[in-house]
């Protein structure tokens, strides 16, 4: 049993209460770890400690913060196997996911941020004959940054990567389900030379040392990925002390697909943007709609790809389908599927838990991969984010169709268009409502692209500038001629 600690001014710290939450295996339900049930005491220590590196580490030169940034993307991937051993441990999902997705997206965002501060620029405004003004980017101080569960180590190092190398220092605080890959980035900060107080992690629950970290008047600046409920609830505290927000927040996206697509390319990449990780990644399509003449034979065509992907034990190479995050998660989606058809949905595959499982999966939180139809786009099973293997599938007739039942949801984090059509694609790109469209394809990421939400998606944009900007204050000079 790995009794795990947080990590505050360059070492290892238990919590101040002694109080630890268990860590679930979710593909075997047993408890594999004790992270700390952290609270303010914790959050007030790892505050202090990063507001007594910031002057230091603001200081220290763009290229020697960008040095020790890449020495820890180095070092994440010499630890490769290891992370992602513990991501598909602590997660449930396949760790041949884990391998090729998770913890190499890690090191790319320290890579990535590592060397765009050297590549940044300020403007600069020459107010006719009289003045020359130019823009500082300084960086903001104690910043934090609160994770989920779905890409532990993919998404709070998303965060913890433009956050130090922009110069400020932080606490960030990972999802007290999947704390085990945040633990080991500790380890690897100490020996990339990182220098003590400049990151700081805070295990424990939302309510505690979330709330804590929200509210603590250091902390000026807070970036949160997470669902809408949560956001609503940082919003609220942040909002009256003035903080600097991004929300990165659910999701219920739509796919669109032409009649006019390559429907063979399209198919598996329809199948892969729905059950990656089990469907739980906020950019999965969870609502697919399709032309009238195709829908009949795409239903038939992706069931019969569904029902194909092998659900398993995660460490199995040929596993496609891991375990849900908890067993309360899984009850929830089932609860869903038993809404689909009070709504007067038909499950046409899954819909339950899979039977013959591995004898060491017999108690994990696996469910199979879910294909719904009949739903009306008002019903809840269509509007409210399930963040689980279950996806609807839903007719349109024409374009002007499409685009409506793509615009109606609260949500509008991402969509997905599929058509041979190019003016198609260029004009329904620019309809539907949401942060990021990808035509022809899902999940593409290009870390200098904004990347976030509309709606109850999201406030803000992280990635590329976009995260330079929110982690840097601009401040204008006026010099008179
Ligand atoms: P969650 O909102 O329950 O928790 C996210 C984080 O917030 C956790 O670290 C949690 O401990 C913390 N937290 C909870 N309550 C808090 C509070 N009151 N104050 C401060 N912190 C608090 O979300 P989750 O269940 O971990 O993750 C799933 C959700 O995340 C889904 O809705 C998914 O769509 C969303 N998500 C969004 C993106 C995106 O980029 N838009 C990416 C991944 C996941």
């Amino acid at each position: 049993m790995r009794i795990l600690t947080n990590f505050i001014d360059g070492a290892m710290a238990a919590p101040a209460s002694g109080r630890y939450v268990d860590v679930e295996e979710p593909a075997t339900g047993t408890v594999i770890a004790k992270a700390p049930d952290s609270d303010d005491a914790d959050a007030a220590r790892a505050v202090a400690a990063a507001e007594a590196a910031f002057p230091e580490w603001a200081a220290t030169k763009a290229g020697e913060r960008s040095r020790i940034l890449l020495r820890i993307a180095e070092l994440i991937d010499a630890r490769a196997d290891e992370l992602a051993r513990a991501e598909s441990d602590d997660t449930g999902k396949p760790l041949s996911l884990a391998r090729s997705l998770d913890i190499p997206r890690a090191s790319a965002n320290f890579r990535f941020f590592a060397t765009a501060v050297l590549q940044t620029r300020s403007e600069t405004h020459a107010t006719d004959r009289i003045a020359l003004n130019y823009t500082l980017r300084q960086p903001r101080g104690v910043v934090g940054l609160i994770s989920p569960w779905n890409l532990p180590l993919y998404l709070l190092s998303w965060k913890i990567a433009p956050a130090l190398a922009t110069g400020n220092t932080a606490v960030a605080k990972p999802s007290e389900l999947t704390p085990l890959t945040a633990s080991l980035l500790a380890d690897i900060c100490v020996e990339a030379g990182l220098p003590k107080g400049v990151l700081n992690i805070v295990h424990g629950r939302g309510a505690g040392a979330g709330a804590a970290l929200v509210r603590h008047p250091s902390v000026r600046t807070i970036s949160f990925t997470g669902g809408t409920a949560t956001g609503a609830a940082i919003a609220g505290l942040a909002a009256p002390a003035f903080k600097k927000l991004t929300l990165e927040m659910g999701g219920k996206n739509p796919a669109l697909l032409f009649a006019d697509a390559d429907f063979e390319k399209s198919l598996p990449e329809l199948v892969r943007a729905s059950f990656t990780n089990q469907g739980q990644i906020c950019l999965c399509a969870s609502r697919i709609l399709v032309e009238a003449p195709l829908y009949e034979r795409f239903v038939a065509r992706f069931v019969e790809h569904a029902k194909s992907l092998v659900i398993g034990d995660p460490l199995h190479e040929a596993t496609n389908i891991g375990a849900l995050i908890s067993s309360g998660h899984r009850e929830k989606i089932e609860r869903y599927i038993a809404l689909a058809r009070e709504e007067g949905g038909t499950v046409r595959c899954g819909g339950g838990r899979p039977p013959n499982l591995p004898a060491r999966c017999r108690h994990g939180y696996f469910l199979q991969p879910t294909v719904i139809t009949g739903l009306p786009m008002s019903s809840r099973v269509n509007q409210e984010e399930i963040f689980g293997p279950v996806v609807t599938i839903a007719p349109f007739e024409t374009e002007e169709e499409a685009v409506a039942l793509a615009n109606d949801s609260p949500y509008g984090l991402a969509a997905s268009v599929w058509t041979g059509n190019v003016t198609r694609a260029h004009r329904v790109a620019a309809r539907i409502e949401c942060g990021t469209v990808w035509v022809n394809c899902w999940l593409i990421r290009d870390l200098r692209v904004p990347f976030g939400g509309m709606k109850q998606s999201g406030v803000g944009r992280e990635g590329g500038d976009e995260a330079i900007r929110f982690f840097t204050e601009p401040k204008n000079v006026c010099l008179k001629l």
